[in-house]
């Protein structure tokens, strides 16, 4: 069991589900986009500091970009004139700012969608399930299914586009050690697809507190540059080490902080590499709300904004599930009824 956490890269990758034409049209743009440029094309930055930077986390322009001159200074041994112009630099040649309402909508046609393998739950996202370029969260309690979504997700990414997929593979971060290899493989089947396969493309790592979480994302960069079709990230909890590890009173501006960079960080990968990233998130007791559900999602405003799509899922009525949309930019505030069952998320359970 132990080796299935361990990211590993499997470099002759063919899905067999996936035709290739649609691969090699997909990877060619990617590809392309990606070529851009790096923290060494920066005047004054050489490998010496490049390698300083990345030891620090910060991996490309956009890193470079938001810092402030004094703590490039000190992360790079600089002074503060050169690390000035550095920063001036990544900015100038990341565009920061404006862009017109047709460029942004440009941006946005090659963002694709992944099915969760329910039609009502497809359909509260917005029709084709969840979305590159975007965070879809789900919140809810023990067992209301988010792992279970997360499993189907991972499963279901890995159909060709017209079944509802997106043609790749998956990476699973798991900090509560709930992946189970056997639930992919039943939902597998259950798609009628090829077990063994689909586990091959799903990248798991078991992340052993936050900063090992928060470190697990340069290596997904570095694995989609070494050529990994990667289209969805799931992080099964994004929020659980953080809550543990910050968990004293004074803490919760650091946590809140910390937790701000990854998402942050979260959706520049989402974006850069046209992927989805499915994060669950943790709910606690509201004792301040009196009428309704009285629970409350960890992480507060941070996560609230930084997801863009929030799902709040919880048991329904004869083992249903009852997903409720919040706040999403361009949706309605509905709710859907699914179900998990051995095939994964569902529409209807026909088992019985
Ligand atoms: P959480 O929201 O805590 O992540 P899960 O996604 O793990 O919750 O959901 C757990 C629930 O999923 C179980 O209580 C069960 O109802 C359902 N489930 C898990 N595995 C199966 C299965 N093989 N067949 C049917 N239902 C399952
Ligand atoms: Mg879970």
């Amino acid at each position: 069991m132990l080796e299935k956490y361990n990211i590993y890269k499997d470099k002759s990758f063919n899905l067999s589900m996936a035709k290739e034409e649609t691969k090699e049209k997909e990877k060619g743009k990617d590809v392309g986009k990606e070529a851009e440029a790096g923290l060494t094309d920066i005047p004054g930055i050489g490998p010496g500091i490049a390698a300083k930077l990345e030891a620090a986390g910060i991996y490309d322009l956009m890193g470079l970009a938001v810092l402030s001159p004094a703590s490039l200074a000190e992360m790079a041994g600089l002074g503060e004139a050169a690390a000035r112009k550095s920063i001036q630099a990544a900015r100038g040649m990341m565009k920061l700012g404006f862009i017109s309402g047709d460029e942004f909508a440009k941006k946005r046609e090659d963002v694709s969608h992944i099915t969760t393998g329910s039609t009502n739950l497809n359909n509260l996202l917005g029709g084709k399930g969840i979305e590159t370029k975007a965070i879809t969260e789900a919140y809810g309690a023990f067992g209301s299914g988010k792992t279970q979504l997360g499993l189907t997700l991972a499963v279901r990414v890995q159909l060709p586009k017209e079944q509802g997929g997106a043609n790749g593979k998956a990476v699973f971060i798991d900090t509560e050690g709930t992946f189970r290899p056997e639930r992919i493989r039943q939902i597998s089947e259950g798609i009628g697809a090829n077990p063994e396969k689909v586990l091959k493309n799903i990248l798991v790592a078991r992340a052993f507190n936050s900063d090992h979480q928060i470190l697990l994302l340069d290596k997904i960069s570095e694995m989609i540059k070494d050529g990994e079709p990667i289209k969805l990230v799931i992080i099964d909890s994004l929020t659980a080490h953080f809550r543990a590890e910050f968990a004293g009173r004074g803490q919760l501006a650091d946590r809140q902080q910390k937790l701000n960079r990854y998402l942050h960080n979260l959706m520049r990968l989402a974006e850069q590499h046209n992927l989805a990233v499915y994060v669950t998130n943790q709910v606690m007791a509201n004792p301040a709300m009196m009428f309704g559900d009285p629970t409350t999602a960890i992480g507060g405003n941070i996560v609230a904004h930084a997801s863009t799509y929030r799902l709040y899922l919880r048991r329904g009525k004869q083992g249903s599930r009852v997903a409720k949309m919040i706040d999403s930019p361009n949706l309605p505030e509905n709710e859907c009824q699914f179900y998990v069952t051995v095939k994964g998320v569902v529409d209807e359970d026909t088992e019985e």
